[in-house]
């Protein structure tokens, strides 16, 4: 256990942030570790529970638990507290094989689990996952892992996002030639064209991809597996292929005007800023001078308003269809449960900060886009309203709310539902009802093709895809190697 008073001597301390209206200034990570020193007494305020609720993992009422990757949390914070730093990254390892992501982008469902959370602020836990990492990186602790022998065997991973990533790392640390194919320029899926640089910056990813090409893993980026005959082929070639291709088919928003230029889906304008910014130093401009509306209030929003604020967007709207959270627990989401409450999250701090307004309006449903000679001009919307219907809460109409809402960019934030259609037909494999790759064990309708990642589990957060990433490569180790019992 770390020190048995932490958690009554020290107050959380966060990250050091550079104040909203100097960070828009830049795509730059933002948010910094503090000293040793700092982060040893944070990691002392872990009481090392005897039920470490933190490191559960398991989802309950389609929220989250603890941390879903298993991470041995108490054990790596007493190592902090008594600076065994590298202990710690060696614990730590164990269980995550890219702490370097989670540790910048995960939402943590670990702190809402944790014991100090009931009635304090939680222990900070991913912080102290990043501040493991970074030190091990820089104390040259993270090596590659080259098999000593490999067992003759292929495998060919499709998609490079996080669960890929872990799949191919996994296979390869086994044993396994790996070869990734990935249809973009970049390795790295979401992570890299998704997640802007200030949540993530792309020197992370490629930091972690160099190690993992040094450690024998081979990427081909526009390698796009596409057709029938592509599919065959590395079926051929291949012992096994794993489908880590992501769940990127985004939900439309098909009403009248939806033609019209100005409206366009949210992942398209950040992958189109990110490649420009990776291209030639500088950010896009699609937002530049406009009215933005963004449509939806998932993580995907929060990225659309703080990469528009950067833009110089004239001014920036978000609707949503929900009304605004509580700002505490309700008796439906109990401790140990992911909190499903009011926050304000980074790109929203930033849009109040420049516009001196919060861009969040709740419980609207846009019917329309309006536009003159083929260009975007606004939206027409209606508020709603939640009533009881056979006991469940759903949304109604406000007669006669209708309202004109000025936009000349639409961002389409709604969500994702499932695969892209081809795979189906390309790899000859059967959807679910969710459209996502039909699987028992990570094993598809065909034999030797694997699915892992959002593929399998519909659009989800980077720690379950790289949870899924290496389970699914043990599922391939047991099954070329008829190891079930
Ligand atoms: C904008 C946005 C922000 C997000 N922010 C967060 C966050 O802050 N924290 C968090 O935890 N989660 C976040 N998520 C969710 C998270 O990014 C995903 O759950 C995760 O990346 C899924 O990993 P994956 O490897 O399954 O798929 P992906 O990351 O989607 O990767 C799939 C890869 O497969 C490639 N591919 C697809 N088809 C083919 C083909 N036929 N041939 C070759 N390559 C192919 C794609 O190009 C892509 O690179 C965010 C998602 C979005 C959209
Ligand atoms: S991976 Fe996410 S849930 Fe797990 S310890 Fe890290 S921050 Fe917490």
């Amino acid at each position: 256990m770390a020190n048995p008073r932490g958690f009554l001597d020290f107050k959380r301390v966060d990250l050091k942030k550079i104040a909203p209206l100097e960070r828009i200034k830049s795509y730059k990570e933002f948010a910094f570790l503090n000293d040793k020193k700092t982060q040893q007494e944070q990691a002392s305020r872990c009481m090392d529970c005897g039920v470490a609720f933190c490191q559960t993992g398991v989802l309950e009422q389609g929220r989250d638990i603890g941390c879903p990757l298993k991470n041995l949390i108490p054990e790596w914070n007493d190592n902090i507290y008594k600076s065994e730093w590298q202990q710690a990254y060696e614990r730590l390892s164990l269980t995550n094989p890219f702490p370097e992501f989670t540790g910048r982008v995960c939402p943590a469902p670990c702190e809402d689990s944790c014991v100090c959370a009931i009635n304090t602020q939680s222990v900070t836990i991913k912080n102290n996952e990043l501040a493991i990492i970074e030190n091990a990186f820089e104390q040259k602790w993270v090596r590659t892992n080259t098999p000593k022998t490999y067992n003759g065997k292929k495998v060919a991973i499709v998609g490079s996002g996080p669960a890929g990533l872990a799949c191919a790392n996994e296979l390869n640390s086994l044993g396994y030639k790996v070869v990734v194919f990935e249809r973009s320029d970049r390795i790295g899926g979401l992570l890299m064209y998704g997640i802007p640089d200030m949540k993530l910056e792309k020197k992370v990813i490629e930091r972690r991809v160099k190690l993992m090409k040094q450690s024998g893993v081979e990427f081909r980026v526009k390698e796009n597996i596409d057709s029938k005959a592509k599919a065959n082929k590395i079926l051929k070639e291949f012992d096994a292929v794993v489908l880590a291709t992501g769940a990127s088919k985004a939900i439309d928003l098909d009403i009248e005007g939806r033609g019209l230029q100005g409206v366009m889906f949210a992942v398209d304008f950040l992958t189109q800023n990110t490649k420009t910014l990776l291209d030639t130093g500088k950010g896009g401009t699609l937002a530049q001078d406009k009215d933005v509306l963004i449509i939806g209030s998932g993580d995907t929003s929060v990225d659309c308003v703080a990469v528009a604020t950067r833009q110089g967007a004239k001014s920036i709207t978000r609707f949503e269809r929900s009304p605004k959270k509580p700002l505490k627990r309700v008796s439906d989401n109990p401790w140990p449960l992911k909190a499903d409450i009011f926050t304000t999250d980074y790109g929203l701090e930033e849009a109040i900060a420049k516009y001196n307004q919060d861009p969040r309006k709740y419980q609207k449903m846009t019917k329309k886009f309006i536009g003159k000679n083929g260009k975007l001009e606004g939206v027409l919307a209606v508020d709603l309203k939640q009533v009881k219907e056979n006991g469940r809460l759903v949304n109604i109409e406000i007669p006669n709310s209708e309202k004109f809402y000025k936009a000349d960019l639409v961002l389409l934030a709604i969500g994702f539902s499932g695969c892209e259609n081809e795979i189906k037909e390309n790899f000859a494999i059967e959807l679910n009802s969710k459209n996502n790759i039909k699987e028992r064990n990570f094993q598809s309708s065909r034999e030797k093709v694997f699915a892992c990642g959002d593929a399998r589990i519909g659009q989800s957060l980077v720690v379950w895809a790289i949870k899924d990433g290496v389970e699914c490569a043990l599922e391939v180790h047991r099954s070329l190697f008829n190891l079930y019992s």
